[in-house]
């Protein structure tokens, strides 16, 4: 069976009670939303300036709080998994290094890149549906929705794309994680009943239709993730980058695929198989869009299939696990396509499927699967947004 997801009216609930609980009964006076996101397509392209084709989940964190009356800055996380405090005092001077992943750090570098200064204190209390560390990014929804937080607070000019591109600077210089735009800007800006066509260089979207009820995204969480992740991470990038300099780009993304032949020669085989990888993935992109927004399913399926594969043998992401998943996944009839998702070496799987073969593929998976699979079945959802508290 697939995992419930909880209403919003759950969480900001959740959240509420929390917060009353941690703040002597006060009550909260603001509540937002941001969503984790899926990507359906595009995979290690966004950092090549390419195309990605993310959706925004009904995964997401919510923010509940209120303006401090005594100028501190006191925010909680309610999530089962953190396994940092609960409860971190934002005003004390901080103990440790930035460069540890721990929550708060991504708080504070939200605090950090906020357009409209100063921040006023607050007390915040959060909770969240997306799984943490799943490769579903928890990390741009926390960033994402304490920027929408903060943005009741003090408002700023509303500006979405400013605001993805200040979470994504949140990660990099709080986290010490050089990702792309994707995750930040999906949250930020993504569309209800659409999958976001992600021009990474221009920064454009073009929002495709993803809503028919005769179709599926299933989301399979490995619930493995290998410590290469991070390292290889930052090794693909740079390898990116070296391939786009011999080849006399200033990216990938301006790369063809006859610019790569031609300079083979120049190239060592693994920095050649990761160009290819990038080169094909954003073509591929861009084909997907187009299958999508024909209702070309087959088509589409196809060429998650082909992602996937490249991944595996070209840019050497994927792992056993992820693997197994797709392959049991392609196994049952009325599966379109299957892929890896995310950074790799962990985390999930997509599957767009017929609606009438969900509960099959599940049991299916399940039973070829070794390890213990849990399910998403999603649409997908609205970028951040302010909620109404009762
Ligand atoms: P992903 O973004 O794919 O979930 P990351 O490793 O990028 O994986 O981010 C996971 C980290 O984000 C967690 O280890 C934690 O530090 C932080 N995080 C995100 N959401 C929350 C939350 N609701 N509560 C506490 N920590 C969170
Ligand atoms: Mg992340």
């Amino acid at each position: 069976m697939a995992s419930p997801i909880p209403s919003l009216a759950q969480l900001v609930s959740e959240a509420s009670s929390l917060y009353k609980n941690m703040f002597a009964d006060d009550t909260p006076q603001i509540a937002v939303c941001a969503p984790g996101r899926v990507n359906l397509i595009g995979e290690h392209t966004d950092y090549n300036n390419g195309y990605v084709l993310p959706m925004a989940l009904p995964l997401v964190t919510v923010v509940v709080g209120s303006p401090s009356i005594n100028g501190d800055t006191v925010v909680v996380t309610a999530s089962e998994h953190a396994d940092e405090p609960r409860r971190v005092d934002l005003s004390l001077p901080k103990e440790g290094s930035t460069s540890s992943p721990c929550w708060a750090n991504y708080v504070r570098g939200v605090i950090h890149h906020y357009r409209a200064r100063p921040v006023p204190g607050f007390r915040a209390v959060v909770v969240s549906s997306v799984p943490l560390g799943g490769g579903l990014s928890s990390s741009a929804s926390l960033e994402v929705a304490f920027y929408t937080f903060l943005q009741q607070l003090r408002p700023d000019d509303g500006d979405k794309l400013a605001k993805a591109l200040a979470c994504q600077q949140a990660e990099h210089t709080h986290a010490g994680v050089p990702c792309g735009i994707m995750d930040q800007f999906v949250s930020a800006l993504g569309t209800e009943g659409h999958a976001l066509l992600i021009d990474c260089r221009s920064l454009e979207a073009i929002p495709v239709p993803l809503a028919d009820p005769q179709v599926v995204i299933l989301i399979t969480n490995s619930n493995v993730k290998h410590s290469l992740a991070s390292s290889e991470y930052t090794v693909r990038r740079r390898q990116c980058e070296d391939a786009a300099a011999i080849l006399g780009k200033s990216s990938l993304r301006d790369a063809t695929m006859k610019d790569l032949e031609g300079s083979r020669a120049k190239l060592d085989d693994v920095t050649y198989r990761r160009a290819r990888h990038v080169i094909a993935e954003i073509n591929r992109t861009v084909k997907a869009a187009e299958a999508l927004k024909n209702g070309a399913y087959q088509e589409f399926g196809q060429l998650m299939v082909e992602s996937h594969n490249s991944l595996r043998d070209l840019y050497e992401v994927s792992c056993k696990e992820l693997d197994e998943l797709v392959s049991a996944a392609m196994e049952v009839d009325g599966v379109f396509g299957s892929r890896m998702t995310g950074g790799g070496f962990g985390g999930c799987t997509v599957t767009l499927l017929k609606a009438t073969v969900v509960d099959g593929t599940i049991q299916h998976v399940q039973e070829r699967y070794h390890g213990s699979p849990t399910f998403f079945v999603t649409t997908p959802s609205a970028g951040a947004r302010a909620l109404q508290l009762s």
